[in-house]
């Protein structure tokens, strides 16, 4: 009894000085002025053009891009896209990286494997660093008897087994925002909700007939556990955005799986508005499992997809690219207080440690990506 009393009131301390831990600025944490020096590194952005724009300006900023190449009927055809990633890589072969990705036309029919195989083959041989994944497995493409096809079908497990053995990384964008299952009032965000409500097609609380949000995420962890030898990165969150305690559930029960953070920090802000300390102490604890990435994508077709890949505020886009950086690193690196428009509320910076902000925004990605050149 009393030794229990005794190791309760040590992690009281402890607990206390961690929450009173604000070091602000200071050797242990970055300043704004820090930004372009420190290495850094963008796992998450769509460069769909071939120009040099999205270059330049990570060149400033002192970001590497791993642009993904993703089956999404928006984005140009998944040839295109292989096309500009070969294109930007060979022209800056240590600042531009991709991710390969897979059709899913003949899923389930005899040589689909193969095929798929073959083409992932040459999309390594040609320098690709992972495969992605979409949401359109498990909301969008069916099978012969048009049963909605989810990411745990036997049928993916040839493809899966080839990228376990050659320890290829799959980065997984799998449902969507809880929000997307909530009545307008109840959505946390305002992208969210202007998203939403402009794209009926997609807002799944309007279509009670497709799969439930906790259906997606049983299949989702149904997958992660029948191969747990597959470096795994959840995109955006693992679609866990709305909760911290939630994530940390998931990291916990599967240790082969991260996940970045493109286009989903104002939700966390919204979490760190109510606890700021539970926010910091999530990414402190995780801090190896966690890949900074934003989503920027340099011109999509239609400027109304843009909600979903932020961000469009008719700058040009290398200046919206940076504010976006600049904005997510004044959050996690600093102690300031800025206005996030998205949840209509001023948020303090979580100021996380140098050490912490340099796994989150660089080596992480280089651990989990291994074919990156060093
Ligand atoms: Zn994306």
């Amino acid at each position: 009894m009393k030794r229990s009393c005794h190791i309760a009131l040590i992690a009281c301390v402890l607990f206390a000085a961690g929450l009173r831990a604000n070091p602000g600025p200071g050797p242990s944490t970055y300043t704004n002025g820090d930004f372009p020096q420190v290495r850094k590194f963008d796992a998450h952005v769509h460069a769909n053009v071939d120009d040099q724009r999205f270059i330049e300006i990570a060149t400033r900023d002192g970001f590497e891009l791993l642009s993904i190449n993703v089956d999404y009927p928006d984005f140009p055809t998944l040839q295109d896209q292989a096309r500009v990633a070969h294109a930007l890589q060979a022209a800056n072969p240590q600042r531009f990286h991709y991710l390969t990705t897979f059709s899913m036309k003949g899923f389930g029919s005899d040589g689909w494997t193969a095929a798929t195989i073959r083409h992932l083959q040459q999309q390594m041989a040609h320098g690709a660093v992972g495969v992605k994944v979409w949401k359109n497995i498990g909301m969008v493409e069916r099978d012969a008897e048009h049963r909605l096809i989810m990411l745990d079908d036997p049928r993916f497990d040839g493809v899966m087994a080839y990228l376990e053995q050659q320890h290829i990384p799959l980065v997984a964008h799998q449902a969507e925002p809880k929000n997307c299952w909530l009545p307008l009032e109840q959505m946390t965000t305002e992208n969210d909700r202007s998203y939403f409500r402009d794209h009926p097609e997609y807002y799944m609380y309007l279509h009670p007939e497709m799969p439930s949000y906790e259906t997606l995420m049983a299949a989702r962890d149904r997958f992660v556990a029948r191969h747990p030898r597959l470096i795994f990165v959840g995109a955006h969150l693992a679609s866990l955005e709305w909760s911290v305690d939630r994530l940390a559930k998931f990291f916990d029960a599967y240790p082969n799986a991260s996940a970045d953070l493109a286009a989903r920090m104002s939700q966390v802000q919204y979490q760190s508005k109510a606890d700021r300390s539970k926010v910091r102490r999530f990414f402190i604890k995780y801090q190896d499992r966690l890949l900074y990435g934003t989503d920027l994508t340099e011109s999509p077709p239609d400027p109304h997809e843009r909600a979903q890949n932020p961000p469009a505020e008719g700058q040009p886009f290398e200046q919206e690219a940076d504010q976006f950086w600049r904005s997510d690193w004044r959050y996690l690196a600093t102690a300031e207080v800025q206005h996030v428009d998205a949840i209509n509320a001023d948020v303090k910076g979580l100021a996380l440690p140098k050490s912490v902000i340099d796994k989150i925004y660089y080596r992480n990605a280089h651990r989990v990506f291994t074919r990156l050149p060093p």
